[in-house]
């Protein structure tokens, strides 16, 4: 799941979006995946995409389920 992550070039931050930042209205970049390896079961848990989908899924609970 790491390739999904696009990186904001303005605020600097991580996002699920594809077409712009979520938090600024920024460009997106892919950000290079190469530290995070498919082998270590434990990545996410290093990676910045583990603080994205909590952020993101605290934006969804705010809009009401
Ligand atoms: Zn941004």
């Amino acid at each position: 799941m790491v390739w999904l992550l696009r990186k904001c070039i303005r605020c600097e931050r991580y996002t699920l979006k594809k077409d712009a930042c979520p938090y600024c209205g920024g460009e997106l970049r892919v950000p290079h995946p190469a530290k995070f390896s498919p082998d270590d079961k434990y990545a996410i848990y290093k990676s910045p995409l583990r603080s994205v989908i909590n952020e993101e899924n605290d934006n969804i609970r705010e809009r009401g389920d």
